[in-house]
């Protein structure tokens, strides 16, 4: 199953504002301006041309803002003009900047788990190696410290994905054979990965390899994964006859299907 991520790229060139224009001699210059846009310093590339152009444009592409602007326009005048823009450009900058911050790996922070919501508490301990353990709704984490605060980050993040992919080593296998009852099929091994674009596949073997990010869904979500592997091993495409078998199988698929492409980006680019 492939993820249906896409990231939407802003458009470009969009006009802006008006400048007149000086000179009319087929030259251009690119030079850079660091402008600081609420506080934060971006870095635009400036293209003055000497052509006919008369207006100023800003274009936003990924991580990129590019100005053209007529030879005459100074620093000041494009600075000024960018701080003026702010809003539109931070927007267009916001498929970046506008994904959630993974969770803050603090104690009393919180972290995803088959639809539950647990509580982290984090301990130092002197020796021993990092360890992760459940009581209730909450997950102690305990990392050997004291280390420096960017170390003890990543200390922990390594922790709790440790602990996650243990669990889903645990959970997920359970899931398909219980999935396999119901559907009648069953694959030859399933193995548990770490993957960044999709949640599952089926390959020709037989063998199902799952994402151990399921684990961060709710049960139902991972469940509609399982079950579209397990419908590959009776289709091996995406035609009507493999939806009417996850249909059979799972005849409210559609809903979990569109509600794990809606959180299922975000899950995906976590931890
Ligand atoms: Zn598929």
């Amino acid at each position: 199953m492939a993820n249906d991520a896409g990231g939407a790229h802003a458009p470009n060139g969009r006009r802006v504002s008006g400048v007149p224009r000086l000179r009319t001699a087929r030259r251009e210059k690119a030079s850079h301006l660091t402008v600081e846009l609420a506080g934060v310093p971006l870095s635009v590339t400036v293209i003055r041309s000497a052509g006919r152009r008369k207006t100023v444009s800003i274009a936003v592409d990924g991580d990129a803002v590019r100005v053209r602007a007529p030879m005459a326009a100074t620093d000041a005048e494009l600075s000024n003009l960018l701080c003026r823009r702010v809003g539109w450009i931070q927007a267009r900058l916001g498929a970046r900047s506008a994904r959630p911050e993974p969770p803050a790996l603090v104690s009393a922070g919180r972290v995803p788990y088959l639809g539950r919501s647990l509580t982290l508490v984090i301990e130092a301990c002197r020796t021993g190696r990092p360890a992760a353990q459940l009581h209730g709704d909450l997950l102690r984490i305990t990392v050997p410290g004291p280390t420096p605060a960017e170390e003890h980050q990543e200390r922990v993040r390594r922790a709790l994905v440790a602990w996650y992919r243990a669990r889903a080593i645990a959970e997920l296998p359970r899931m398909v054979s219980d999935w396999s009852a119901v559907s009648g099929h069953t694959p030859a091994r399933v193995l548990i990965r770490d993957q960044r674009r999709r949640w599952g596949s089926c390959a020709p073997d037989g063998t199902i390899r799952l994402n151990w990010r399921l684990i961060l869904t709710e049960p139902r979500l991972a469940q509609y994964v399982v079950v579209h592997e397990l419908a590959h091993l009776r289709h091996r495409h995406h035609q009507p006859p493999f939806w009417e078998e996850v249909a059979r199988i799972m005849p409210d698929y559609q809903e979990r299907r569109r509600l794990l492409s809606k959180v299922g980006h975000e899950l995906l680019a976590s931890l």
